[in-house]
């Protein structure tokens, strides 16, 4: 067993004004921290620049008040609207990124999302890679995040070359009776693949404060516990942490990355490396590379065609609560069910409406900033009666939806959802099945432009350089030693989580072997 502090030798904490790597890696969540972990023994002297820290080991983390009144982990600057309207996303600056808050519930993509699939509002295009081209690589990321599921649950799972690595985790009584009254309906409830250390000797101690918490006990598969410190633990990779990468230096030709400079609390740090991987998230990496425009990269850096930043997408997504106000719904920990009966079309609807899977058990403290109105303890009696469940559809491709800079580089979003109406007609059949499931009320919330934790898009990956900004393999078109490596390459967003996908991107770029050729 590796101890707490390991990793500490590997993390510098008072850097020289200039280091010398043989590859930067910039950003240590999913995409940035995966790689660093697959990478650790390929003989590369690898840096991680991280603009985040640790995140502190606390009572706090498990504090539904802390987290979600008092927000005391938001970290991410304030995002604009292109009308000026400020917001804070969800977006988390960590070692281990948005992973530290995520649910760590881990589907693969379906076969098909990887071709074009019609939608009511358009077609989502197809990738440049097949499943098949990710299957190996899904594999190994549930090996190392610990994923546990049962083979052949989910009807809609596409093929696979080895079992789960664990079983699944179990409902509790509430989510059984729940699956059972769904099931007689005639529908296919699942359970959900989850990546928590929980079995024999396992960590995880099955609490409610799994998805949208850290986890206090290191118990949750999130790139920081899972990937970065194994990474560190090697001796092979170092991380800077507190370190925000502010722009990309080019050789005169703009086809050579020299130099990352990054802002530390000690000073600024120019970061040399024979290769650099951005993986800072798919709106902070468009930030960067826009950031980075040069004159031999006028329009930002790798953005000779124009795409960098636009295409975002970020699912359609809606957080809906079942209550029976004469039952009180006692589960600790809520995120294991799954529905996806009308993830494609079918003879029950003309186009897929998306994804349906529990949420975290939800409590008064973490919808308060939500609903300002009315009374902590009138919102922790209605959610103690609530099943509770995240609704998810894809979102498209649109060039206009875009993340570009406005005054003083911060960062201005623009979005207007796709696909409303399949995402509302889920809404709907979700209301149905609720009700016959002996849960007379419903209530329901659409998120809007502040949930981007699903965000992805905005380099995408393609064959034509003069429609994507990657190829592949990652690799931008324009700069030889430049690769992208977090959901940016996306080309779709399937309506399913996106970080397995991520990982399994992360894992084949350093299988490819052309970062350490
Ligand atoms: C509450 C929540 C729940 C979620 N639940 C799930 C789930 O159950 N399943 C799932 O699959 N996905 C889930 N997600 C989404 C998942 O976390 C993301 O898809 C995934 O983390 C994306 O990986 P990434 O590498 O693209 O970005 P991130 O993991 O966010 O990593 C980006 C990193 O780059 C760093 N960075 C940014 N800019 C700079 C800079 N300029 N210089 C240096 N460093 C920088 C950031 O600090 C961060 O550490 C959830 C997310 C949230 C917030």
């Amino acid at each position: 067993m590796p101890e707490l502090t390991d990793h500490l030798a590997s993390v510098i904490t008072d850097p020289e004004p200039t280091l010398r790597y043989d590859i930067a890696i910039i950003g240590s969540g999913m995409g940035g921290g995966t790689l660093a972990y697959a990478l650790r023994d390929s003989g590369a002297r690898i840096l991680i620049v991280e603009q985040g820290d640790f995140l502190p080991r606390e009572p706090q983390n498990w504090s539904p008040r802390a987290v979600h009144m008092e927000n005391r982990y938001k970290n991410s600057a304030h995002w604009y609207e292109p009308n000026g309207r400020g917001f804070l996303p969800g977006n988390y600056h960590y070692v281990g990124g948005s992973t530290k808050f995520y649910g760590a519930t881990m589907p693969r993509f379906r076969e098909h999302d990887f071709g074009e699939v019609e939608h009511v509002d358009g077609v989502s295009p197809a990738w440049p890679l097949t499943y098949r081209d990710l299957e190996p690589h899904y594999a190994e990321f549930e090996r190392i995040y610990r994923v546990h599921a049962t083979l052949g649950d989910d009807p809609t799972d596409p093929w696979r070359s080895t079992d789960f690595p664990h079983p699944f985790i179990g409902h509790e009584p509430a989510i059984e009776g729940f699956a059972a009254a769904v099931r007689a309906q005639g529908l296919h409830p699942f359970g959900l693949p989850q990546a928590v250390d929980l079995g024999e000797n396992g960590a995880c101690v099955r609490c409610a404060t799994c998805d949208a918490f850290p986890c206090l006990v290191d118990a949750k598969g999130d790139a920081d516990v899972s990937a970065v410190r194994p990474a560190l633990r090697s001796g092979n990779v170092s991380i800077l942490t507190n370190a925000a990468v502010q722009r990309l230096e080019t050789d005169p030709s703009g086809r050579r990355v020299v130099a990352a400079h990054a802002r530390h609390r000690t000073g600024a740090v120019r970061i040399e490396a024979g290769r650099f991987v951005c993986s800072a998230g798919a709106v902070n990496s468009a930030a960067l590379l826009l950031r980075s425009a040069s004159d031999a990269h006028p329009n930002g850096l790798a953005n000779a065609s124009d795409q960098v930043g636009r295409n975002y997408m970020a699912h359609v997504t809606t957080f809906f609560l079942a209550a029976d106000p004469r039952r009180r719904n006692d589960v600790v920990f809520q995120k294991t069910i799954g529905i996806n009966d009308w993830y494609s079309a079918g003879p029950d609807t003309p186009y897929p409406l998306g994804n349906v899977q529990g949420l975290g058990k939800i409590r008064g403290p973490m919808v308060k900033n939500a609903r300002k109105r009315i009374p902590l303890p009138v919102l922790d009696a209605v959610t103690r009666h609530t099943i509770d469940l995240f609704l998810q559809s894809e979102d498209l491709p649109l060039l206009q939806n875009r993340v570009t800079l406005g005054a003083g580089g911060r960062v201005v979003l623009a979005r207007k959802a796709t696909n409303l109406r399949a995402h509302r007609r889920l809404v709907e059949r979700m209301k149905h099945v609720a009700r016959r499931a002996g849960y007379p009320v419903v209530l329901h919330q659409e998120l809007g432009i502040e949930a981007s934790s699903h965000q992805c898009g905005t380099a995408r990956m393609g064959t034509d350089p003069a429609t994507s900004v990657v190829t592949p393999g990652l690799r931008a078109h324009d700069v030889d030693n430049l690769w992208i490596v977090d959901s940016s390459p996306f080309v779709s967003s399937a309506a399913v989580n996106p970080a397995p996908t991520v990982a399994a991107l992360a894992l084949r770029t350093a299988a490819a072997g052309e970062l350490t050729a």
